[in-house]
């Protein structure tokens, strides 16, 4: 029988990576969605005739008992999250409910109805804030300095406890920043693909950005949904890092994206004080060594096949106009 699988978080860019996966490994997949919610279904619109969508909110625990009772899934993905960093600080409780009560919620379900279900709750790097040590690794001490980190690292903590006490498969992996096409376009990397091919095209002038000395650990979405998987289907349920385990400065990204399009960045990159980011010391970087070691993943996409995949698919959207 085919095994089930019910995602939270189903429109985002991890769920749509993630139901196409299940689906490629004969998956029933179901997708929570809340009634109200604002979310595009554009990112899943090309398999959506393949899954099914159940109403439920993570706010409303009586609707994750009913989306489990109704699926029966043999796994559950956590990718639901109220994830916007500046809205975390401007709408701190509601953050809370979702990204924090609402693990304990859907922990809560999972153990009442069907607690052979196996858990993946999506931690963040934010959990590190401005960690101790770099790069990180699963034993870093969380240090989150937003209310989003918070509600993460809370979570977090719950998954744990959970397995600890009732026995749960349930597992945590921390991810740190993930692009890809699905991306949207006020994050650096797909503000820099598509700046860059604008300008190949005619359609702008220049690229305004911050600091292009700030480095980070950049992973395509793909990889990453292909971890989240392998840690359900282990013997025994563990937590993660899951990144690529390297960094590339904003400069490098932009000099990759440019110089693929045959373009001299300089002639075009501004640097503009609006785009800086205050204290920036530590660098969040993954180690990826246990992940590696225990389940034998490594990313996919090299930095430049994630640069040169993203550019392309730009430069199609975009020259189609
Ligand atoms: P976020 O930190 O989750 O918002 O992730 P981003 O993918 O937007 O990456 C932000 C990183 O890129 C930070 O280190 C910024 O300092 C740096 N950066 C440099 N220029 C820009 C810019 O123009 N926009 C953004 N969003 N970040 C920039």
């Amino acid at each position: 029988m085919a095994k089930k699988a019910l995602i939270t978080g189903l429109t985002g860019q991890d769920g749509s990576y993630l139901a196409e996966l299940l689906l490629t490994q004969g998956y029933q997949v179901y997708g929570m969605v809340r009634r109200s919610s604002s979310s595009s279904f554009e990112r899943i619109s090309h398999f959506s005739d393949r899954i099914e969508v159940i109403p439920g909110d993570l706010l409303d625990q009586f609707s994750l008992i009913d989306a489990i009772e109704q699926t029966q899934p043999d796994e559950i993905y956590n990718l639901a999250a109220q994830s916007y960093v500046p809205l975390s600080w401007t709408q701190p409780s509601l953050t809370a409910e979702y990204t924090a009560l609402g693990v304990s919620r859907l922990l809560e379900a999972i153990r009442r109805c069907k607690p052979s279900t196996r858990f993946y709750q999506a931690s963040s790097s934010e959990v590190f804030g401005q960690p101790d040590e770099s790069p990180q690794t699963e034993r870093t001490a969380f240090r989150p300095r937003n209310p989003y980190g918070v509600a993460k690292a809370y979570a977090h903590w719950m998954t744990i406890n959970y397995r600890q006490k009732y026995d749960l498969y349930a597992c945590c992996g921390i991810t740190y920043t993930h692009e890809s096409p699905r991306r949207g376009a006020e994050f650096v990397f797909r503000k820099i693909t598509r700046g860059a091919v604008q300008i190949k095209l005619g359609l702008a002038t220049e690229l305004r950005l911050g600091n292009l000395e700030a480095r980070r650990d950049w992973c395509h979405a793909e990889d990453v949904v292909a971890a989240m998987w392998l840690m359900l289907q282990q013997d025994a349920p563990d937590d993660y890092i899951i990144a690529s385990g390297e960094t590339h400065s904003v400069r490098e990204l932009v000099d990759c994206s440019f110089s693929y399009l045959g373009l001299d960045y300089q002639k075009y990159v501004s640097v503009d004080p609006e785009f800086y980011r205050p204290d920036e010391e530590v660098q969040l970087v993954g180690a990826i060594d246990k992940i590696r070691a225990d389940l034998n993943w490594r990313p996919k996409y090299s930095f430049q096949q994630l640069v040169e995949s993203m550019v392309d698919y730009d430069f199609k959207v975009l020259s189609e106009l």
